[in-house]
C-alpha cells in the first residue's frame, strides 16, 4: 500500500502530525509513506521513522491556487500509483493534488466545504479533540471511531553523528552542552517574550559559566542579534546561521531549551529535551509542548489568550510580566551546572 501524506506549512504543526503516522504505522504496517510538504518542513519529517519514503516538495505557497501547476505535479503523482491520502491541511486548494493525481481514497476533515474532493470526511469535534494533535490523530481511524488514548506523543530521532557534525561545522565542537533560546515566533510580536528579558537570562546564566545559544530562522536573526548584544555577548547569536535541520540537531545537544510558543518548541519537546515555554498571546490549551519535561509558563491574565500577532493594548504583560528570574527558577541543578550530566537519550 502507497499512501500520500500532504502535510501542514508550519513546523509546529507537522510536529503535531507525527501521532497520525504512528497510527498510520500501526494500522497498516506494510505501508509506504510519503509526505507532500512545503520545503521548510521537510527536515521534521525527515527526523520521522515512520515516513519511510519520499518527502516531495510542495511548491505551492499559502493562498497561491495555480491550478495550471498544481494539475501538473497531480499528472507526476499519478503515475506512483497511491492507494490513499490524508489531507492534513482544511484548505480547498490543499485537496486539488490528491484528486488531481486520481488517488482513489482521500481522508480528511470537511473543512472549506470539500465534498467530493474529500471522499472520506471527518467531522471535527472540538469537544472530544480539543488538541491539535488529537484532530490530527484521529484521522487515522474511520470517520466517528473515537481517538483511542492515550495519544502518542511526538518523537523525532536525531543520529549523533549529524549533532556532533552540526556542533563542529559551526566551531562549538569544544562547548559544553547549551541552554538553548528559541526567541522568535513567526506568527508575531505577541507571542515573542521581550529581548531584554532573554538577555538578562542570558546574563545570568553565563555568570554560572553556562554557554547560551539562540536558535531561529533568519527572520529571527535581528532579534538575535538584539539579545546577543543586550546580553553583552553572552547569548552566541545562531539565528539564520543553521538549516532547520542543523537547528535540530543542535536542539538535542541542550541541556534545557527556552523557547516562546513556536515551531522549536514543538520540536524542543519532540526531542525530549527540558523546555521552559512562555505564552502570552497564545494558549497552551489548544497547542502545548507535549513533554513530561516540558515547564509552562501563562500568566493567564484576563486579557489572555487574545491571539492576536501584536498586544492589542499595546503592554505585552502577558509576557513582559515572566520575569528573568521567574523563568530561571524552572531551570533544574543540572541545567546550571558548569559541566552537566550527560541526558538520557541524547544523541
Ligand atoms: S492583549 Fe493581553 S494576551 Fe494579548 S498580547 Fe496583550 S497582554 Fe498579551
Amino acid at each position: 500500500m502507497r499512501i500520500l501524506i500532504v502535510t501542514p506549512s508550519w513546523i509546529g504543526d507537522t510536529v503535531a502530525a507525527q501521532p497520525l503516522f504512528m497510527r498510520l504505522r500501526a494500522r497498516y504496517p506494510d505501508a509506504r509513506l510519503d509526505a507532500l510538504a512545503p520545503p521548510w518542513v521537510a527536515a521534521v519529517l525527515r527526523a520521522m521513522p515512520e515516513i519511510d519514503g519520499e518527502v516531495i516538495a510542495n511548491p505551492f505557497a499559502h493562498g497561491q491556487l495555480r491550478l495550471k501547476a498544481r494539475w501538473a505535479l497531480a499528472r507526476e503523482l499519478a503515475g506512483r500509483g497511491y492507494d490513499a491520502a490524508w489531507v492534513l491541511p482544511n484548505s480547498l486548494k490543499s485537496a486539488l493534488i490528491p484528486l488531481f493525481a486520481g488517488i482513489p481514497r482521500r481522508v480528511g476533515f470537511t473543512g472549506e466545504s470539500r465534498y467530493g474532493l474529500i471522499n472520506v470526511r471527518h467531522t471535527l469535534d472540538k469537544t472530544a479533540t480539543p488538541l491539535q494533535v488529537e484532530r490530527y490523530a484521529i484521522l487515522a481511524g474511520p470517520p466517528g471511531e473515537p481517538l483511542p488514548r492515550p495519544c502518542p506523543q511526538p518523537r523525532l530521532e536525531i543520529d549523533a553523528a549529524r549533532a556532533q557534525a552540526t556542533r563542529a561545522a559551526l566551531g562549538l565542537a569544544a562547548t559544553p552542552a547549551p541552554v538553548v533560546f528559541c526567541p522568535g515566533a513567526e506568527f508575531g510580536p505577541a507571542k515573542r517574550w521581550p529581548e531584554t528579558h532573554y538577555a538578562a537570562l542570558a546574563r545570568q546564566l553565563a555568570e554560572r559559566g553556562v554557554p547560551v545559544w539562540l536558535l531561529g530562522s533568519k527572520k529571527d536573526a535581528a532579534v538575535g542579534d538584539a539579545i546577543a548584544r543586550l546580553s553583552d555577548g553572552a547569548a552566541l547569536n545562531l539565528c539564520g546561521r543553521t538549516d532547520l535541520a542543523q537547528a535540530i540537531a543542535l536542539i538535542a545537544l541542550a541541556r534545557h531549551v527556552v523557547t516562546n510558543d513556536s515551531g522549536l518548541m514543538h520540536v524542543a519537546a519532540a526531542l525530549d529535551v527540558p523546555l521552559t515555554a512562555l505564552f502570552g498571546s497564545s494558549s497552551p490549551g489548544y497547542t502545548p509542548p507535549l513533554s513530561a519535561r516540558a515547564q509552562v509558563l501563562s500568566l493567564a491574565l484576563p486579557c489572555s489568550p487574545c491571539f492576536q500577532r501584536e498586544c492589542p493594548l499595546g503592554h505585552l504583560n502577558c509576557l513582559r510580566q515572566i520575569t528573568p528570574e521567574h523563568v530561571l527558577a524552572t531551570l533544574g541543578d543540572a541545567a546550571m551546572a558548569a559541566e552537566p550530566p550527560p541526558r538520557t537519550g541524547e544523541p
